[in-house]
């Protein structure tokens, strides 16, 4: 039976360890786990999926995840579909499983600008970066994108939407908010520019990158969105100065709060709250998913009861 199922859709393999495919390399095996490499193998995998009732996991560079140890009991489709185009008037259509610093490259030697803040981010594609609405240094994805061409998981029609139907929020979009469609590619429209000038500022956001992140370690990159809120709490707004700024700001970086609850550097297990940054938590070496998680929930336990905030989790969590 189980050889059966296998035949019909090649190139599923089974139980593919996950964390062969997370920058946090933490994750226990697929049941099922194929990579599409085009719109036609992403289709046929959904059929597939959709005919033996498996659950769907959607993976792009794996950057943003926490894979449970016991892993994802369904199939896991990869989008490694990255072909990429100059078009007119300086737009690009990419293919969703395009890494982003492969492509902020080749816009650079290009002459474009728009994606040079993200060259830094290891492994992301730009169907991940869509989905999370990826964003650093006050720069943002959506900031980009002209249209995006989806796939329902359920129906299979394709749908495309144009950035104002994304939905883009806080680090949130039309498509995680539904959890409904499968991102297979975008047009994304740059701005002309010198290609020295576009690599000088590649470098810029990169040596911030090295200087004020973790990279020894694994990770997935910040672990809460910041919040958005204000303390009212005169006690804290004497105790902790900088709130006022954040105040005004109307965001409060989630890693200053994380920290203000002397945190940083806690350990459970292999994993660590990072000392230089404390929005970020280390696999230090053989990391569970299990350690990473308590520390999520004592980081939220602790942010809520000092600060009164609900801290909201951007790693997304698989397979709990
Ligand atoms: C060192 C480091 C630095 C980082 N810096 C930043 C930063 O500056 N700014 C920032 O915003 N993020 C940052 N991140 C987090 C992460 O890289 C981004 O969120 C990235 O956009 C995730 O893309 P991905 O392809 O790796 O997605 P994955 O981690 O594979 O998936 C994330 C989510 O997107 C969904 N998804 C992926 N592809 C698709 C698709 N084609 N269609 C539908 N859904 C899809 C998945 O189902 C999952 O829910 C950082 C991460 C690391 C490790």
């Amino acid at each position: 039976m189980k050889e059966d199922i296998l035949k019909k859709m090649p190139g599923v393999q089974r139980g593919v360890l996950l964390e062969d495919y997370t920058t946090y390399k933490i994750g226990g095996p697929a049941k099922y786990f194929f990579v599409a490499k085009n719109k036609k193998e992403l289709i046929s995998a959904l059929e597939f999926a959709k005919k033996n009732k498996f659950p769907v996991f959607i993976l792009g560079g794996g950057s943003n995840l926490l894979v449970s140890d016991k892993g994802f009991k369904g199939l896991v489709i990869q989008v490694r579909i990255s072909n990429f185009e100059f078009q007119v008037s300086k737009n690009v259509f990419v293919g969703a499983g395009m890494g982003l610093t492969k492509l902020a490259y080749a816009c650079a030697e290009k002459g474009l600008s728009g994606l040079e803040w993200a060259a830094g981010i290891p492994s992301a594609t730009i169907g991940g970066a869509i989905y999370g609405h990826a964003q650093a240094f006050g720069i943002k994805i959506s900031d980009t994108i002209k249209e995006v061409t989806t796939i329902n998981l359920k129906t299979l029609e394709i749908k495309k939407f144009l950035r104002k139907q994304c939905q883009f929020s806080l680090k949130n979009s039309i498509f995680k908010k539904t959890k409904k469609f499968v991102i297979i590619s975008a047009v994304l429209k740059l701005k002309e520019k010198n290609t020295k000038e576009v690599k000088k500022s590649i470098k810029e956001f990169l040596d911030y990158r090295k200087n004020g992140h973790p990279m020894k370690f694994s990770s997935a990159g910040s672990t809460f969105v910041n919040p958005e809120a204000k303390i009212k709490n005169k006690k804290l707004l004497i105790k902790f100065p900088e709130l006022v700024v954040y105040n005004k700001k109307g965001i409060i970086p989630a890693g200053f709060l994380i920290a203000k609850c002397g945190l940083a550097g806690r350990k459970i297990g292999s994993a660590q709250i990072s000392e230089k940054h404390a929005n970020f938590i280390l696999n230090l070496g053989g990391a569970k998913a299990k350690d990473i998680l308590a520390l999520i929930k004592l980081a939220k336990k602790e942010v809520k009861k000092k600060f009164n905030i609900n801290m909201e989790t951007e790693v997304q969590l698989i397979g709990f």
